[in-house]
């Protein structure tokens, strides 16, 4: 058994930032990979802070409640972005090498949705650049790390599989060592998740294959409720072929949007903003052309970027030529890149306040595995960074306060907890036969890709969700052909795969639920936003019986909701 203060598993951007807040107690980042391979480290085009002299922070709040389709809780959104320049400025003084204006200020560009130039960025490698900054940090200041582990649960009080009736305090994790096959506890006075996103529940996507969603899944399944889960994001411009994703960076730069005819189509679609509306708008533009007949063969439109100039790719995105000439053989200066939409982000996560205290009393979420919500229906380039630094700082800090008024528990439930993941991991590894996993999980991906994607409908969404209750019960039999107890990926995959499962459901049924259209969820038999009905947050919660559906209101401070137009 292993103790500490504060137990943090992730070790992305807002894993690492947590723990830096909790600085003082005795705080240890557990992680399923080294914290550098956390998928913070992919992302591209920046990170959004009203750092300009004529930009204000109420500025950038007001984009960001608009692009969410006024689904975002506004008081929330108001801490992001007042504390926005502060956090960037931070990252800055420890290190985090941004690219420059002739001036010597931190360079910024113009981002989807945004009114302002006001994305910093380091080139097109800006999760590069933040995520090795932050590991620094936590190496200077000691924090413990437990590294390539997978936490399969939450230790509470009150029985596990509870019905979401009583939330017992939570008082550690049972963590399984990929390295070595062990299970452990760890005994914790308070416990913050930053397992970031669920992309990989889709075929289509830009996320690294770690995200699978299995924190979120782990809090659920614990009791604690996910928050609108409908809501997935779709990248626009992902490369044809791979889907790695070629940043909002990409138009940010002045990069445009061409269908097979040659034709700028974003005027149609958004005839101010063009390029830059918001994701969700441009991916639905994208997705329209192609779907009528005016994309290229295979399903893709054009990026074109050759009026740029090599000077400026080279200097502003290398990482996007690299990549387009590594996996699609094309040099952007001279060729366009051909592109469609990907899942990107997870928009709904754990249900989580400003201060991000979850359902369960000890039991903190922040990142993007978190749905605090600032981001509401749909998020803005750009500002899932900044949750990461803002939102891990106060987990961070709300842990350390929690922790100093509660005692670590007698550890009889750990004891317990402990005994039986050993043994339902066991169990898995001793079946001699069954369906692999791969079989469940590619099914799971093609029914999200092709049911559960940009465009919805009741019927599409009906059959998905009947689908994956198919899958939930071809899981029972699920059977894993390598035995070892060393880096056991095929068993990881397994553990993971039921809470796959049950993600997809919660975001099927938040969707088929949801009567409207709204930012990223779309429904061809609802296309208009329905305030009356429909401005509330979803909440998911298991139940030995099923999922439970239940709303709460959405905040709203000083931004009436009104109608989105760009
Ligand atoms: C390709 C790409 C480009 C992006 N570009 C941008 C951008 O330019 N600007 C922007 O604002 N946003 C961008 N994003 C989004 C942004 O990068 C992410 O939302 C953010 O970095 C997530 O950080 P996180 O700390 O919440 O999670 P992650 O960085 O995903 O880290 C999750 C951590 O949790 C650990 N973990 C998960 N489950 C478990 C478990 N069960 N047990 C133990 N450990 C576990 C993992 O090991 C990992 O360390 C991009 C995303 C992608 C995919």
């Amino acid at each position: 058994m292993f103790m500490h203060d504060i137990i943090i598993v992730g070790g992305g951007l807002a894993g690492l930032r947590a723990a830096l807040a909790a600085g003082g107690a005795d705080a240890a980042v557990i992680s399923r990979v080294h914290p550098l391979r956390s998928h913070s480290v992919a992302a591209q085009g920046g990170i959004n802070a009203a750092l300009g002299k004529t930009d204000r922070w109420e500025d950038h709040a007001v984009d960001t409640v608009k692009g969410s389709d006024y689904l975002a809780d506004q008081d929330a959104v108001e801490v992001l972005c007042r504390d926005a320049p502060a956090r960037v400025i931070e990252m800055e003084r420890w290190g985090t090498l941004f690219s420059r204006t002739d001036e010597g200020h931190i360079s910024q560009r113009p981002f989807g949705g945004a009114g302002f130039p006001r994305t910093a960025y380091a080139e097109d490698r800006t999760g590069h650049a933040l995520l090795h900054t932050m590991y620094e940090q936590a190496l200077k200041s000691g924090i413990k790390f437990y590294e390539e582990w997978l936490v399969t649960r939450l230790v509470l009080k009150t029985p596990y599989l509870n019905t979401g009736t009583n939330n017992g305090r939570c008082s550690g994790v049972v963590g399984y060592n990929i390295a070595t096959g062990q299970v452990e506890g760890f005994l914790a006075k308070a416990v913050i998740f930053a397992t970031g996103g669920y992309g990989r529940i889709y075929e289509r996507s830009t996320n690294s294959i770690i995200n699978t969603g299995f924190g979120c899944a782990v809090a659920y399944r614990s009791g604690a409720a996910l928050e609108d889960m409908e809501f997935v994001q779709f990248h626009p411009t992902t490369l044809y072929g791979t889907n790695i994703l070629i940043t909002e960076g990409a138009r940010g730069e002045e990069g445009m949007l061409k269908n097979k005819n040659g034709e700028r189509f974003m005027e149609r679609y958004s005839p101010h903003l063009l390029d830059l509306a918001p994701r969700d708008i441009v991916a639905r533009a994208i997705q329209t052309e192609i779907n009528e007949g005016r994309g290229f063969e295979g399903g893709y439109v054009h990026l074109d970027l050759t009026h740029l100039g090599a000077q400026k790719i080279k200097e502003r995105l290398p990482g996007i030529r690299q990549i387009s000439m590594d996996f699609a053989n094309i040099d952007p200066i001279r060729e366009p890149i051909p592109v469609q939409p990907g899942q990107h982000y997870s928009m709904g996560g754990i249900a989580s306040n400003k201060e991000c205290e979850t359902s369960i009393p000890g039991f903190f979420a922040a990142g993007e595995c978190s749905c605090i919500s600032v981001h509401g229906a749909n998020r803005l380039g750009g500002n899932s960074l900044l949750e990461t630094i803002v939102f891990g700082k106060i987990a961070g800090e709300n842990a350390v306060k929690y922790s100093k008024t509660s005692e670590f528990e007698v550890p009889d439930s750990l004891e317990r907890s402990v005994l039986e993941e050993s043994a339902r991991i066991s169990g898995l590894l001793n079946k001699t036969e069954g369906e692999p996993f791969f079989n469940i999980r590619d099914s799971l991906k093609a029914i999200m890709d092709e049911k559960v994607g940009i465009f919805r409908d009741e019927q599409k969404l009906t059959t998905a969700l009947e689908n994956i209750r198919e899958l939930q019960m071809r899981y029972k039999n699920v059977f894993v052909r390598n035995k070892g107890s060393v880096f056991n990926q095929e068993l990881v995959n397994a553990i993971e795969l039921e809470g796959m499962l049950d993600i997809a459901e919660t975001i099927c049924i938040g969707a088929l639920a949801r009567k409207e259209s709204r930012g990223s969820h779309y429904r061809i038999d609802f296309r208009e936003r329905d305030d009356a009905n429909w401005l509330r947050h979803t909440l998911v919660s298991y139940t030995r019986n099923g999922p439970r559906i239940e709303y709460k209101p959405v905040n709203i401070t000083r931004y009436e909701p009104k109608r989105r137009e760009y």
